[in-house]
């Protein structure tokens, strides 16, 4: 099938995996899931935790570029990339090959025992890359939810405040701290407290469910307004924001509410930690989310694109905020791991040498005509969202804004079982979102597309 003119991703950069091609097709050998992810997913259930769930149980043999194939023979079309990790493509080669040069000089000595110029140039492209062009340091930590305590930890100390406070959707982790800061009860919380204390939630500026619209600034007076009357501005340490709520529902804020919300926090000597976790690297069509509306954040929280699929996290800010925490007060045994930092430098300089953020703004140039499109023939789409190559559709009952998760899902197992993989996410289990890699092919991209629209369109 051919769409289209305009090539914006060359294959040459997506086709292997270990060295072997990875046809960059959707192929279906077996149902789904097939004889061999059966048996896993029996040995599976025998040792491996309930806890953790799995969107599609075909087990993964191989994944390049924008497939993912399985043990079976299946290659599905990748909308999801790992949650948006492999944003560079899945095994990009020369992610693969700067973690196999690494890994065979020195796999880990602790950066708290000896350093290691990796750690250093890491840092140095993220003083360079987020956003603002003050002095910044870093620190270098394994998970998304390690940064956030972290970037909590470092406000507490650089202003000796206390309150945290985080928006309604918010989705920050499942530790401790970043499950009180998360918003959804079930599944990250239910069960799991008493949960960390000085964390206030306060209204998120969610446009599609205001009951009446307010601009970005007014959203922003409604958060800040509790925030004065309910915690005391000069109590807090930082507010917590991500750019585009993720888990949430990739929820855009209206226009102008991140902007108010950092005046607010410049007035009052309170922090701006952007988690830019799942918004950073490019996804959004600028390296950070932050960038689309010139905030300039304190602290900066980043994960999942940094490293090219290599478990890597950080927090980035100003010198002097960063500076604040006392020698050893930070760090962790892997953290800044040498072969994470490897990774993350050949995926920051293919984020920069292709353009990436280019490829995103293009990818959401050519969904989002689409989805608009769909949403006129399929009543339960009630909005069209996102930026870059960060998309959703948020699926209701026709007719109204009653979340139906239950279509959402069925859409999403639709889609996986015709070899597209789509992940679900929302306060309301209600959004279908897309996280392409970066480097999709076009046409595969198109062929996606295709199929989720079938699905969409078999339940108007
Ligand atoms: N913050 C945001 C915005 C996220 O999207 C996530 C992960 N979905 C996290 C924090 C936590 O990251 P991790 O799973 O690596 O701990």
């Amino acid at each position: 099938m051919t769409h289209g003119s305009a090539t914006t991703h060359r294959p040459d950069h997506t086709a292997t995996a270990g060295g072997a091609a990875v046809p960059q097709e959707r192929r279906l050998r077996t149902e789904i899931p097939g004889p061999r992810s059966r048996a896993l997913a029996e040995r599976r259930a025998a040792v491996v935790a309930a806890g953790v769930a799995s969107t599609l149980p075909v087990y993964v043999d191989r994944a390049g570029g924008g497939v993912v194939v399985d043990v079976d023979g299946n290659s599905f079309i990748d909308l999801g990339s790992g949650i948006a990790v492999t944003s560079v493509g899945n095994a990009a080669p020369a992610v693969a090959r700067a973690v196999q040069e690494q890994v065979g000089r020195f796999t880990h000595t602790c950066f708290m025992v000896t350093p290691y110029e990796e750690y250093v140039a890491v840092c140095e492209a993220l003083a360079r890359l987020t956003p603002g062009d003050h002095d910044k340091r870093s620190v270098l930590l394994n998970s998304g939810a390690e940064a956030v305590e972290n970037a909590v930890k470092i406000a507490r100390r650089a202003t000796g405040r206390d309150a945290v406070v985080v928006l309604d959707h918010a989705y920050h982790g499942r530790t401790n701290l970043t499950m009180a800061m998360t918003a959804k009860a079930m599944p990250y919380k239910t069960g799991f407290g008493p949960f960390a204390g000085e964390v206030y939630r306060v209204p998120a500026s969610y446009p599609l469910r205001e009951p009446v619209a307010i601009s970005g600034e007014e959203a922003a007076r409604r958060a800040t307004a509790v925030i004065e009357k309910q915690v005391g501005a000069d109590q807090v340490a930082c507010v917590v924001v991500e750019p585009i709520q993720g888990e949430g529902g990739f929820v855009v804020p209206a226009a102008g509410f991140l902007p108010a919300l950092e005046r607010w926090c410049r007035e009052h000597g309170v922090l701006l930690v952007a988690d830019e976790i799942q918004t950073g690297f490019a996804r959004t069509g600028a390296m950070f989310a932050s960038d689309h509306e010139g905030v300039v954040p304190d602290l900066v929280t980043t994960a999942k694109g940094i490293a090219g699929g290599m478990p890597l996290a950080a927090v980035t800010g100003r010198a002097e905020l960063m500076d604040a925490v006392h020698a050893g007060g930070l760090g962790g045994t892997y953290g800044g791991n040498p072969a994470a930092c490897a990774a993350a430098l050949a995926a920051i300089d293919l984020y920069e040498r292709e353009d990436l953020a280019g490829a995103a703004r293009r990818i959401e140039a050519l969904v989002v005509p689409r989805l608009k499109a769909l949403a006129e023939r399929a009543p339960q789409v009630a909005e069209v969202r996102g930026r870059g190559a960060m998309l959703a559709v948020e699926i209701t009952r026709p007719g109204g804004l009653e979340p139906d998760p239950a279509e959402t899902t069925r859409i999403a197992r639709a889609c996986a079982a015709e070899g597209v993989l789509v992940l679900t996410c929302g306060t309301y289990g209600n959004v279908l979102r897309l996280l392409p890699p970066l480097v999709i092919g076009e046409d595969l991209l198109l062929e996606g597309l295709d199929v989720l629209e079938r699905a969409v369109l078999a339940g108007a």
